[in-house]
């Protein structure tokens, strides 16, 4: 049986989880309150079904509860941080704030974060740079599995590798382009196969390289131990983007790669950001850039519909709605994740529910 309910007593739960699993009351409230966003966003992928892995993460050592980033390199512009592993809604947090004050300081920041353990909704961070006015790019490489194939490839070399693009829109809501590398994200491949569906043809291939449409091929081990893996979006041109969040993201920062075999008992999710924060006022564009970006937003908005289709939504819209939808009709969580939430409760001595 699914559950329904709302975004406060849902985020209570968590950060009761989370607190007991060691975190301190305002790390556990600042990791829920963002899980919770993910789910009101419409992704359910990145929001409080993550935190049976967390918990688990924390039991075996490859998340830190309370760690804080520290500053390798401060050259005033540009920024490098190490996470230390800790959770990466807090340590993400701790750096995009510090990668903004420098933008605002002085024009733009380039910001890597290694070693952060699951960062999220890349999303989220680009929100609160757009909420300042700024432009803010992000480039995102993921340690856990290597659940995505390369191109012409049979088994998963890589993960989900996001890529994040916010831009602030004078007078309208901003463009927020945030999306995974694979066709779909690995959580949703989680929460389809939670939920007993299917998949599109074309998202997956099983342990042997066959196209299938069964999620559970990159959830479970199959036959041989071994996982399926999912498609880059884009056929190469995906392909090449999530190589390119692999150097920018994992090599550049100093966070590390992927280049080994699976080990599936490891349940720490690692990632390594790029970030590049630009600041239209101080480049001297300001007017240009308002006008402009808000004309072309508009003009592609007003075109014909295409048939199946009710309008043209700018990135950033579906999320949006999904917010208001959901702070009022609440969130579903499904059978399965209601089951492993409240077992990951239990596996750090807290029995209580919502
Ligand atoms: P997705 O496929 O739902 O695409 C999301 C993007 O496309 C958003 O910018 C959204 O506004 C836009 N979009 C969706 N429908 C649209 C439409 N009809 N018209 C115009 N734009 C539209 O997202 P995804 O690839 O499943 O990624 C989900 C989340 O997972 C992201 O927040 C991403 O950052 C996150 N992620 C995180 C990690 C990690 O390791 N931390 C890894 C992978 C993905």
């Amino acid at each position: 049986m699914e559950h329904r309910l709302h975004a406060a007593p849902l985020q209570d739960w968590i950060q009761r989880i989370l607190q007991a699993a060691g975190s301190s009351a305002t790390e556990a409230r600042t990791v829920a309150a963002n899980l919770v966003l993910a789910n009101l966003s419409g992704h359910d992928s990145h929001g409080v079904g993550m935190v049976p892995r967390y918990v688990d993460a924390v039991l075996e050592g490859g998340l830190v509860p309370n760690a804080t980033a520290r500053v390798t390199t401060d050259l005033g512009t540009l920024l490098a941080l190490d996470g230390q592993r800790g959770y990466g809604q807090v340590v993400g947090l701790q750096a995009i704030e510090m990668a903004i004050a420098r933008a605002q300081q002085h024009g733009s920041c380039i910001m890597t974060l290694a070693q952060a353990h699951h960062l999220g909704r890349i999303g989220h961070f680009a929100e609160l740079a757009v909420a300042q006015g700024l432009v803010a790019l992000h480039f995102v490489n993921v340690q856990s599995r290597p659940v995505v194939a390369p191109w012409g490839g049979a088994d998963g070399r890589f993960g989900t590798n996001p890529c994040c693009i916010g831009i602030p829109l004078e007078g309208r809501a901003p463009f927020l382009l945030d999306f995974a590398t694979s066709r779909v994200a690995q959580g949703k491949m989680r929460v389809a196969h939670n939920k007993g569906e299917q998949v599109a043809p074309g998202t997956l291939i099983d342990e042997h390289g066959r196209p299938t449409t069964d999620p559970g091929v990159v959830v479970v081990p199959q036959s041989n131990g071994l996982f399926g893996a999912l498609m880059p979006f884009g056929e190469y041109k995906g392909f090449g983007m999530a190589m390119a969040c692999e150097l920018l993201g994992g090599a550049l920062s100093g966070s590390g790669t992927w280049h080994r075999p699976t080990d599936p008992a490891v349940r720490a999710v690692v990632n390594g950001m790029l970030t590049i924060l630009i600041d239209p006022a101080r480049l001297g564009t300001q007017a240009a850039f308002a006008q402009e970006a808000r004309a072309f937003a508009d003009w592609v908005q007003d075109g014909p519909v295409a048939p199946g289709f009710e309008g043209v939504q700018v990135a950033g819209e579906p999320e949006r709605r999904a917010r208001a939808r959901r702070a009022e009709s609440g969130i579903v969580i499904d059978a399965q994740t209601w089951q492993e939430l409240r077992d990951a409760g239990r596996k750090v001595g807290y029995d209580g529910g919502p």
